[in-house]
């Protein structure tokens, strides 16, 4: 058996120590997880399945109701004696608030425990950071009031650099904006602590979390976000990995070829962005159409919808693009193992039709027989980065106390 020889690190070891409570908080989570991942479940079949003592689990859920994280749900069916109780996490009330910037669109949602969405407001980005500021901070302030409670916090995915140090932003490439200090003005307009991230992290997250079961079952897997750009996120051993200074996961610049058809967020033409992105879509498509005003100024949802209905051009262009977005996963694979790779973005809506020509292209790049690592679309469905950013917030409720 694999025996876990993780290193005890003295700089960090005032965090890690034992205090007279951490087993209570090691417990307490895990009940909480039981509750999340097998609802409805009774304290009895928890008690069970962990060997805690019944009356502890009782304790636990007590404690667990107090704070508002899990509710009881009526009587589930007797094996002799009196019925049980079940019980499941606690719906309707507001926990997180979402902040999801992307560099069409800026959402704001309130969402539940179970990461049921109460309250949404989208909005269109602007490239003036002061502006956008000014409207995020006016927005969650009247989202705060209108949602009164203590354990209420913010999480924000945006595209671009972030320091999880301070928890400002270091570099948005799309929009060149530098030390945008967002976290910190929401904090001194509301009081609520802020998490923030990158997209593509937070997606990894919310994967982690809220993804299908096989993937929030796995360990190690990667996901690919394929938008505006090309984002990469980590899980590692169960949980984001980000490198030493955060900035782990930037793939999207990896080498895969000269000329792409656009240039890269970094002005590059070699790199993975400037083969698979959204606008490499475009650029492809249009150039179909070359001499021809058919296809200019086009979206990218369009030729999406396009190839569903089967234009030829459409799914040219979209399997070109595929076929890039698999050889970059094959690199992925090669290099880290991955039990899993998760494609999220637009693109996945026509998955059943590029689905061949990625499997196709990471089968051609991997060149040796290696562990079958599962490749599949999302099913965080259509925002992702929304769902990314309020598991910024959740994630920090369930996770180990430990
Ligand atoms: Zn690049």
């Amino acid at each position: 058996m694999l025996v876990e020889m993780k290193r005890i690190y003295l700089q960090k070891a005032k965090s890690q120590i034992a205090r007279p409570n951490t087993i209570r908080d090691i417990n307490r989570q895990i009940v909480l997880n039981y509750v999340r991942d097998r609802a409805p479940i009774s304290r009895a079949e928890i008690a069970r399945e962990t060997n805690l003592q019944r009356s502890t689990v009782s304790s636990i859920v007590d404690s667990l109701e107090k704070a508002g994280l899990v509710e009881d749900i009526g009587t589930g069916t007797s094996t002799g004696g009196r019925k049980p109780t079940l019980l499941r996490i606690k719906g309707g009330s507001p926990v997180a608030i979402g902040v999801d910037l992307t560099p069409r669109t800026t959402t704001i949602a309130v969402a539940d425990l179970a990461g049921n969405l109460l309250d949404t407001d989208t909005f269109p980005t602007s490239q003036d950071a002061g502006f956008m500021s000014e409207q995020i901070v006016g927005k969650v302030s009247k989202l705060a009031k209108k949602y009164p409670d203590d354990d209420l916090e913010v999480g924000i995915s945006l595209p671009g650099v972030t320091d999880q140090d301070t928890g400002n932003v270091v570099y948005i490439p799309y929009f060149r904006w530098r030390d945008w200090d967002i976290a910190q003005r929401i904090t001194e307009a509301t009081g609520m602590p802020v998490t923030i991230d990158n997209d593509a992290n937070a997606i990894a997250l919310a994967e982690l979390w809220f993804g299908r079961e096989k993937i929030r079952s796995a360990r190690n897997f990667i996901t690919v976000l394929v938008a505006e750009g090309v984002g990469t996120g980590i899980v590692f051993d169960g949980q984001v990995y980000r490198g030493d200074k955060g900035d782990a996961g930037e793939f999207g610049h990896m080498i895969v070829g000269e000329a792409g058809p656009v240039p890269c967020s970094c002005g590059g033409r070699s790199c993975w962005e400037a083969h698979a992105s959204n606008a490499a879509v475009i650029e492809r498509y249009r150039s179909l159409f070359e001499g021809s005003a058919a296809a200019s100024g086009i979206e990218f949802k369009t030729i999406v919808g396009l190839a569903k209905s089967g234009e030829e051009q459409a799914v040219q262009a979209l399997n070109e693009t595929a076929k890039y977005v698999g050889i970059g996963i094959s690199n992925l694979i090669v290099g880290l193992s991955p039990q899993a790779v998760v494609v999220s973005g637009s693109i996945t809506e026509a998955w059943s039709l590029i689905a061949d020509e990625v499997h196709d292209a990471v089968e051609k790049g991997i060149r040796r027989r290696l562990a079958k690592t599962v490749i599949t679309a999302s099913s965080l469905g259509g925002r992702p980065t929304l769902t990314g950013a309020i598991s910024l917030v959740l994630a920090k409720k369930f996770s180990s106390a430990s």
